[in-house]
């Protein structure tokens, strides 16, 4: 089994209130990380944290809507205050709305493009800024293979937020290098989480996935998180402005 040691380093994870986000709080936790659990739900993101700590670890719930810039200043701010550095982001908080492009309507677009992109770019820049004055740092960015070449359908603004996140992930790897500062991403396939319950629930849809996928399974959260942890790491100093697959493989390109 791989471990990863991250003590005296601090994890700051957007949307860990439940699926991935939760699993990446409890892994870096259990790795000796402190975690900022950050989700737009008070309630969850208290949860998370309550559960860090039952297991020992140092942990702190923050509230804030990422596509809400006064907020992610906030979020950071409250990182610092208590820890004085943040070592790794992990932009994770998603939504996916579900609509043909003719009936989606302004607002759920412009959510999507806000969650997953603007999201990213705006805690990207608030921690970027630290871990530039810290000359360290590792940026992390949950994307999809929706945003590479796996179009789904019926999630037209999911897969553009989505592709938009792998070029964003690029320029960013290209100018964080600088400072010492690695970014890249993770395209998760079809993983086991609140998100993708309703469609869980569809035999049909079930039937294509497992047709599609040569791991003949889903994923399951503890797919996914072992490789951000590595990304995360000094294991992985010398991979920079990648987007990696975790989809039992589903997408070979
Ligand atoms: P999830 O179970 O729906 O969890 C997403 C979390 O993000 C929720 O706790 C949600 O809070 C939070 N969130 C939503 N909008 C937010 C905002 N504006 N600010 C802060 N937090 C916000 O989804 P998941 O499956 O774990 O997905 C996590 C990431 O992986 C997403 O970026 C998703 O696109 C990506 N991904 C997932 C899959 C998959 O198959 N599950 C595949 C590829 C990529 P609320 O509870 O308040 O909504």
């Amino acid at each position: 089994m791989l471990t990863f040691d991250f003590t005296g380093q601090v994890a700051l994870i957007t949307g860990a209130g439940r699926g991935i986000g939760r699993g990446l709080a409890l892994a870096f936790a259990a790795a000796g990380a402190a975690v900022l659990v950050n989700d737009l739900d008070a309630q969850t993101a208290q949860a998370v944290a309550a559960e860090l700590h039952a297991q020992g670890a140092d942990a702190l719930a923050v509230t804030a809507d990422v596509r809400d810039r006064t907020a992610v200043d906030a979020l950071v701010a409250a990182a610092l205050a208590r820890w004085g550095h943040v070592d790794i982001l992990v932009n994770n908080a998603g939504v996916e709305p579900v609509a043909s492009i003719l009936e989606m309507s302004e607002a759920d677009w412009d959510v999507v493009l806000d969650t997953n992109l603007k999201g990213t770019f705006l805690c990207t820049q608030a921690v970027g800024r630290i871990m530039q004055a810290q000359g360290r740092g590792a940026i992390i960015n949950i994307a999809s293979t929706a945003g590479k070449a796996q179009p789904l359908y019926l999630r037209s603004g999911y897969a553009a937020s989505k592709a938009g996140q792998v070029g964003f992930t690029k320029e960013a790897a290209r100018e964080f290098a600088a400072y010492g500062v690695r970014v890249n991403a993770v395209c998760p396939g079809v993983i086991v989480t609140p998100m993708t319950e309703h469609l869980r629930h569809n035999e049909q849809q079930m039937a294509r996935w497992l047709s599609e996928i040569p791991a003949r399974r889903l994923g399951e959260v503890t797919d996914v998180t072992p490789l951000v942890l590595f990304l995360a790491s000094e294991a992985a100093a010398y991979i920079i402005g990648q987007a990696i697959h975790v989809d039992g493989g589903k997408l070979m390109a």
